[in-house]
């Protein structure tokens, strides 16, 4: 295990200095952590993919608007698969990945707000923004220019603790599980957030790809009141998809039976990260339809402007979801009884379980237990 000099070495320090006091928290400021507080362990990606390693590291005192919190579970979501191969081009080692948290509020910082020690709490793909631009002052933290995400240059949640921004550490509902909660985090709410911008309970919706979004998305819609349509690409899910409350089941690689389905969606949820056939879901859209893309699809998404406009369609795409959309979205999961369905491996087995989501057989969520 390294020392504290290690601290030093983390993108997030330098990323933090040359943000805004209420972003730049997390290296700074008097510590309210208890004397006798666990030591600050992290399984540590050090370059891409070589298996992570357990180090300890001196987080230094909590900046006086952050939050710490200890973690108890913490989803694997593809998006952490993605910056451990550095799939974008994007991450910045050592990397601290997992950004699917829940557990409780060991230190809350002077300044932080609304939030108390011992509270359970839940972290997910951001962790701090400026809280003064337009964006931030309207509610859309999420899309603020100095939103800082969780595993870029900030250590994430496959660790002992993580410490965000107190904006963007939710309390959790009393109701919801505990142990299940942490994928709602980041992939329930990238899925939740378009179905609350534009879905109605008569809708009809359909959802790309049944994996670990597609199926909270299929629970979600299901519970919407919508008309929910699975769309995947694996036979074997094809009752499990009508379990989770999915109406009709069509093969997302068969064009001709996606063509059957022409001009019948008012919304198509694409949760996947492959190239499909865009032109035939396109045309499986309503008039005023929409294809909105959360799925991190690398290759261009061809789209020809007569297929959208004589039938004013439109093709969007949306980063999770701001504080209050998690809020909303948790509230909203309680109430329904919704959690997501899960694969739990303890932390410690973290290389085992990055496997197991690149092989693709996860059903649905891999959460990984903490177990220091
Ligand atoms: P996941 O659990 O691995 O699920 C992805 C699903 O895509 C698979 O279960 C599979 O569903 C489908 N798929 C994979 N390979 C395919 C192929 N070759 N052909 C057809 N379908 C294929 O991943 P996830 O955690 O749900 O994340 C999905 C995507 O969303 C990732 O790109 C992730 O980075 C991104 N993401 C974006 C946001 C955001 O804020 N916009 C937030 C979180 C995640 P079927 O077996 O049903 O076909
Ligand atoms: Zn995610």
């Amino acid at each position: 295990m390294s020392t504290s000099t290690q601290t030093r070495n983390m993108p997030s320090s330098e990323v933090k200095q040359k943000q805004s006091a209420s972003t730049s928290a997390v290296q700074s400021g008097r510590s309210y952590t208890t004397e006798d507080a666990m030591p600050y362990k992290a399984w540590v990606a050090k370059s891409a993919k070589q298996p992570m390693v357990l180090e300890t590291v001196d987080l230094g005192p909590l900046g006086p608007e952050d939050v710490e919190v200890a973690v108890e579970h913490c989803g694997l979501c593809h998006s952490d698969l993605s910056v451990f191969t550095d799939e974008w081009g994007i991450s910045r080692y050592p990397a601290i990945l997992g950004h699917e948290v829940v557990g409780r509020a060991t230190a809350v910082g002077p300044n932080a707000k609304g939030l108390t020690v011992g509270q359970p709490v839940g972290v997910g793909w951001y962790s701090g923004s400026c809280m003064h631009c337009h964006q931030c002052l309207s509610g859309s933290h999420h899309l603020c220019p100095q939103v800082q995400p969780t595993i870029v240059g900030h250590r994430g949640g496959f660790a002992t603790h993580i410490r965000a921004h107190w904006a963007w550490v939710i309390p959790l509902p009393e109701k919801l599980d505990f142990a299940e909660a942490g994928p709602l985090l980041c992939g329930g709410v990238t899925v939740f957030a378009p179905l609350a911008m534009y879905a109605k309970p008569t809708d009809r919706v359909g959802i790309i790809g049944i994996g670990g979004l597609g199926h909270m998305a299929v629970k979600f819609a299901a519970a919407y009141g919508c008309d929910v349509t699975a769309l995947t690409s694996s036979e074997s899910k094809f009752d499990e998809a009508k379990g989770f409350g999915a109406h009709h089941v069509v093969s997302s690689r068969d064009s001709a039976a996606i063509k059957k389905l022409g001009g019948s969606f008012d919304l198509l949820i694409g949760t996947v990260n492959v190239k499909l056939d865009w032109e035939a879901m396109i045309g499986t859209l309503a008039p005023n339809g929409r294809l909105h893309v959360v799925g991190a699809v690398l290759e261009p998404i061809p789209v020809a402007v007569f297929s959208l406009m004589l039938q004013q369609r439109s093709v969007s795409s949306s980063p999770t979801g701001s504080p209050v959309a998690i809020a909303t979205m948790l509230d909203f999961a309680s109430r329904h009884n919704i959690t997501p369905q899960t694969e739990h491996y303890r932390m410690s087995k973290i290389n085992e379980a990055f496997a197991r989501l690149e092989s693709g057989k996860a059903r649905y969520r891999i959460v990984l237990d903490a177990d220091f």
